[in-house]
């Protein structure tokens, strides 16, 4: 039989594993089934018997690595391990060693896992930015529930509006009226509704002494929406909440003055607010033009008896790219159809995953004991500080105030940082869940997706964009997750990079 490639093999054993069913004659067992399969010819067996905790300190992962500086000159292309952890003990010193082979024309094989460098690489740091995505929307689901709540029991969660300030406790009403710009609202209000025109009673209550809370006077398009906002009249009433209840402040203006106003309004009231990130066109800035790289942008326009939606390149030297958003649309649900994620890949993700979030919990809790130990060290200095001016130990009054007030601001910002510290505890279960299925079904994925969220989707999944040329859809880079781990037991190309978002 003639061999295609030529292969190194790594094995480990710890003590207690020895018992069980990874021994070394298993692993070496399993590894030379593999090679006689594939056809690959295996030179050398790394032993690792009674190892060393630190991956640093094994001999024959040691002497494997020497070896494999000299990979190319004894032409050896592989390194067969029997699994992952036996490489390596966390993700971050499996991707230096292979990282290190990789710089020396040598790839990782295993009989049970399928792994590519790159694409392990990515996955970690990919990884990193979904879970702070995801941490995110979870902050922003539990304050937008909060706030719902607030608003539902009358309390304004916003900055307060001209003519009120905030209430300064829990107990308070939510907006407490400012008595000096509270009456020039009420008159302003009130001279309108008697027919005034908008821009002299304007002009009056700025000369009276109106000022934003910067201290500016306020603009014509400020009183505009004081004169139309519900909140004078002492309602609460969120559009995007569905919200409209008495609030728990005090009016400034009576519902008949307000209505009055209104009534002169010659507009209806306009729907409240617009999107400037039009939902209908998600691809936006995230897709670029394929001849001059500037990001498309997105409109509707008319002709042929309707309107259409394309995204077009704005750059006037350029323009490249005009083409209907239902295409683009089109290509990209192609191109979620192509790729599929391998179990590996989810396995491994999971791994990685797990391995990054223990990391960061170590790290956090190191990090709130240093913090910690620092505010019990300033306590008990706190405490000697009082001991020696009580005791009259030479401290005046003054020296005495100004130091512990220091140390107490000190420790505030100490138990700041505690508390902040604290809430990134967040769990990873759901984590792992809502990545796994994001991972599994992509074109229902994209499809759940509600519109406004579908630009991050696109930037979870493909961080660089991807260009549009010639019809079709290119990435700059190949996503992270999709199935860069094909089977490994399939042929010994099987560490092909991935292709990207083109069919080969
Ligand atoms: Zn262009």
């Amino acid at each position: 039989m003639k061999f295609q490639k030529r292969a190194y093999a790594y094995i480990r054993v710890s003590t207690e594993e020895q018992v069980q069913n990874y021994s070394l004659d298993t692993q070496e067992r399993a590894i030379r089934d593999f090679c006689d399969r594939l056809g690959i010819e295996l030179v050398q067996m790394f032993r690792e018997e009674g190892e060393s905790a630190k991956t640093a300190n094994r001999t024959a992962l040691r002497a494997l690595r020497e070896k494999c500086r000299f990979a190319q000159r004894d032409g050896i292309n592989h390194v067969v391990i029997f699994k992952m952890d036996r490489l390596a003990r966390s993700i971050q010193d499996f991707l230096t060693i292979s990282e290190e082979f990789a710089s020396n024309g040598v790839t990782l094989l295993s009989p049970y896992e399928a792994f590519d460098l790159s694409a392990a690489g990515k996955l970690n740091t990919n990884m990193l930015a979904v879970i702070a995505q995801y941490d995110n929307d979870m902050r922003s689901e539990r304050t937008v529930a909060g706030m719902k709540e607030a608003l539902s029991r009358g309390r304004w969660v916003w900055q307060p509006v001209l003519g009120y300030r905030k209430g300064e406790n829990p107990e308070d009403a939510s907006l407490i009226k400012d008595e000096a710009i509270a009456p020039l609202i009420l008159q302003g209000f009130k001279k309108v509704a008697q027919g005034e025109s908008k821009d002299t009673v304007l002009k009056v209550l700025n000369s009276l002494g109106l000022r934003t809370r910067a201290g500016k006077e306020v603009s014509k398009q400020t009183f505009n929406s004081i004169l139309k906002n519900p909140l004078y009249v002492g309602r609460v009433v969120s559009e995007k909440f569905d919200i409209d209840c008495v609030g728990d402040f005090e009016p400034i203006v009576t519902q008949g003055i307000f209505n009055a106003v209104q009534d002169r309004r010659k507009k209806p009231l306009s729907k409240l607010g617009r999107t400037f990130d039009n939902p209908d066109f998600p691809f936006r800035r995230w897709l670029q033009c394929g001849t001059c790289m500037n990001p498309l942008t997105g409109s509707y326009s008319k002709g042929n008896g309707g309107e259409y939606g394309y995204y077009h390149c704005w750059n006037k030297t350029c323009k490249a790219v005009n083409v209907r958003k239902e295409v683009v649309e089109t290509l990209f649900i192609e191109f979620l159809q192509r790729e599929t994620v391998s179990p590996e890949i989810l396995t491994l993700f999971e791994a990685v995953v797990r391995d990054i979030w223990a990391e960061r919990g170590r790290e956090n809790v190191a990090h709130i004991a240093s913090i910690d130990k620092k505010i019990q060290n300033l306590e008990s200095n706190l405490e000697k500080l009082l001991d020696l001016y009580v005791g009259d130990k030479g401290i005046s009054e003054k020296a005495y105030r100004s130091r512990s007030s220091k140390m107490n601001n000190e420790i505030e910002a100490l138990r700041d940082l505690r508390s902040r510290s604290v809430s990134l505890d967040i769990e990873i279960e759901p984590i792992i869940n809502f990545a796994k299925s994001m991972l599994q079904d992509l074109t229902g994925c994209w499809n759940r997706t509600e519109a406004h969220a579908r630009p991050r989707f696109l930037r979870a999944m493909l961080p660089n964009g991807a260009t549009f040329k010639d019809g079709s859809l290119r990435t700059t880079q190949s996503s992270w997750f999709i199935t860069s781990f094909s089977s490994s037991t399939t042929s010994g190309d099987a560490l092909a990079v991935p292709a990207g978002f083109e069919p080969a």
